[in-house]
């Protein structure tokens, strides 16, 4: 059994909108909505979570299960597998990728079932821009070879049971990963790309949004 959890407990300062980010609106509805919606009609998801801020006033759909979020992403994703408990697999996602499809959830279920060994598979694009490496001067020390070079996504779906014992890292662990599949590689495990290139792209600006609310329009077309 598949379980789904979206996190949506960021502040989403930089969009400088007053409010939470999950909760603003993206063509009509809140942002977190169109991943609600992908999520509670996809076929192999049996349950959904939705984490918020403590003090978000939101209807939810009965089908969904609401959780509080914690002070750091992992600790907001570590309360919603809380709520997971009957799960074989957990596919975590984050609620500013509005572009999430049915079609990249099934390509996820079909990349860890397809390798044995690992524990978790991610969404990923190749990186196009060449990668380098700067000090504090910003003055350029490396190049880095982008052969082999990812940019991560989520969704990213695990096998429950690897993710649960790797959600108890230490709290400064916790507060600094930036993706569940790394909490799993530092601690030995197998994390597989499944590459997407359609755009699933994170909304962080007001033009990300205007550019979100573009990419929507187009796929009802
Ligand atoms: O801030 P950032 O864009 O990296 O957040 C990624 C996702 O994690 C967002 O969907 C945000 O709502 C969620 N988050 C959370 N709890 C936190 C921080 C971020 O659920 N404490």
């Amino acid at each position: 059994m598949i379980a789904a959890v979206i996190v949506a407990a960021g502040s989403g300062e930089r969009l400088g909108a007053g409010r939470p980010k999950a909760l603003v609106e993206l063509s009509g509805r809140p942002l977190y909505e169109w991943s609600l919606e992908v999520l509670l009609g996809a076929p192999s998801v049996e349950r959904v979570v939705v984490v918020l801020p403590a003090e978000a006033e939101v209807e939810l759909p009965a089908a969904s299960t609401r959780v509080d979020g914690g002070p750091s992403r992992s600790h907001s994703v570590r309360a919603g597998v809380r709520a997971c408990e009957r799960a074989q697999q957990i596919l975590v996602h984050d609620a500013a990728r509005p572009l999430i499809s049915g079609a990249l959830v099934e390509t996820l279920i079909e990349r860890l079932a397809a390798d044995e060994l690992a524990d978790g598979a991610v969404a990923a694009a190749p990186v196009a821009d060449t990668i380098k490496r700067a000090d504090a001067a910003g003055a350029v020390t490396a190049t880095l070879q982008r052969e082999g070079l990812w940019a991560i996504q989520t969704p990213q779906l695990f096998r429950a049971a690897v993710l649960r014992a790797a959600l108890e890292a230490d709290d400064a662990t916790l507060a600094g990963a930036t993706d569940d599949a790394s909490l799993i590689e530092r601690a030995g495990g197998r994390i597989v790309i499944a590459p997407w290139l359609e755009p699933n792209f994170k909304v962080t600006t007001q033009a990300d949004l205007v550019a979100a609310a573009g990419a929507l329009a187009d796929r009802a077309r």
